[in-house]
């Protein structure tokens, strides 16, 4: 098999794998991966497989980009990885410039993970409702289908009584409504009790559901009649998995925040927290804080993904390509096990007749990395650097394993 990487440069595996230390909270797949190259992923063996769930997202540009690997070179060189928050670096800064410059935002808060930037948002918002309604105005209201993080508030948040019931109790005050549902909606948002509302526009765990622009503005109108933030979780879908920088330009909705983190800093964990103005201004110092977020090395690298991830030639690619891999997709429906084809930009799901598991473990086993969203649902976000090439096959993978 042709390599994607010069045999030299690919490390050794391990003679035998043993993973007996590590807590098992994870069921990974079989393979032992050592090396990356562009869209693939190269094993212990030396197989290559085409991955076309891009680290959950977050491998955006791709495995071993060059751009990466001079931001990291640079920030290595300087001998500057972390400094902390006590005192100023350049690259957080300039970062966060960028990221107000290209949104609707005035100012950004760092972290770590999804997670944490939810719970940041929630705190945020916390801060800013109770200056106008007290301690009374605390509850977040998510939706059916939500996943927020892992983390007690984003936990509580987040639509699967699985995921929460071991746990119990959670952050309290968090009420749910159906999408779609304008009742629900009414009656939820309060101005007495709501400090936010939080919403994916495209919910990527519960099923790759993009939520209808519509029922996005119904939630803008009713936050801003009941002086609640409405919060927008682009963590999965934002920075250019859609097609746009963000997955609500489109949607005509300005939020009041919108969360960041999968694809950020290139594989680099960073979350951040885009913020307005009027919620920025409840914000004083102590109110909340990370020791890691903004490092200068994280930020280095996000800057290169996000000035790459932003050029209107690049997203123009990924709204072109999503298109071809679709098309790709709905000729597959009503054939085998395919029900339908959802989702937006390099952002799909394929619909199953039948459980999603044994149709990723085939592919697996021809070269092809796939990811489930929920029992019968396989979500595909590869690269948005692919090439179309490989999008083909990847397709013609799929067809044979969902055939
Ligand atoms: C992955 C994800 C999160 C959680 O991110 P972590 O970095 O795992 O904490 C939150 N929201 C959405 C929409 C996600 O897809």
């Amino acid at each position: 098999m042709s390599s994607v990487l010069p045999e030299t440069t690919i490390p050794a595996g391990p003679a035998e794998y043993d993973d007996s230390a590590l807590l098992g909270v994870y069921k990974p797949a079989a393979p032992v991966f050592v090396a990356g190259r562009g869209s693939r992923l190269i094993d212990a063996d030396g197989r290559e497989y085409l991955d076309f769930t891009s680290g959950i997202g977050v491998n955006a540009l791709g495995y071993g980009d060059d751009g990466i690997a001079e931001a990291l070179a640079v920030t290595a060189a300087s001998g500057l990885l972390h400094a902390s928050n006590l005192f100023r670096t350049e690259p957080a800064a300039e970062l966060a410039r960028e990221l107000a410059s290209r949104s609707f935002a005035s100012k950004v808060f760092f972290c770590n993970s999804g997670a944490e930037a939810n719970e940041a948002a929630f705190k945020f918002a916390r801060r800013w409702a109770g200056v106008a309604g007290g301690e009374a105005k605390h509850e977040i209201v998510a939706l059916h289908g939500s996943f927020h993080g892992r983390l007690f508030g984003s936990l509580a948040a987040t639509d699967r009584p699985a995921y929460q019931q071991p746990f119990r109790p959670l952050m309290p005050g968090v009420r749910f409504i159906a999408v779609g549902d304008e009742m629900g909606a009414r009656a939820a948002i309060s101005t007495e009790r709501t400090a936010a509302v939080i919403a994916e526009p495209v919910q990527g765990e519960g099923g790759v559901h993009p939520i209808p622009a519509e029922f996005l503005r119904l939630l803008r109108d009713l936050t801003a009649q009941a002086g609640a933030a409405l919060i927008l979780d682009e963590v999965q879908c934002g920075l250019g998995r859609t097609g746009r920088l963000f997955a609500h330009e489109t949607t005509g909705v300005v939020p009041d925040m919108v969360t960041l983190a999968k694809p950020l800093a290139g594989g680099l964990p960073m979350g951040a927290v885009l913020l307005t103005d009027a919620i920025a201004s409840a914000i004083v110092p102590g109110d909340h804080a990370s020791t890691f977020g903004g490092g200068p090395a994280v930020s280095r690298v996000a800057l290169e993904v996000l000035r790459r991830l932003a050029a209107p030639e690049f997203l123009a690619e990924v709204r072109w390509k999503g298109e071809r891999l679709r098309a790709g997709l709905e000729r597959l429906v009503g054939s085998g096990v395919v029900v339908s084809v959802r989702g937006v930009g390099l952002m799909l799901g394929i619909e199953l007749g039948a459980p999603a598991a044994p149709r990723i473990a085939a592919a697996l086993d021809r070269g092809l990395l796939l990811c489930s969203a929920g029992e019968r649902v396989v979500r595909l976000l590869p690269p948005l650097a692919i090439e179309p090439a490989e999008l083909d096959a990847g397709l013609e993978i799929l067809a044979e394993v969902l055939a």
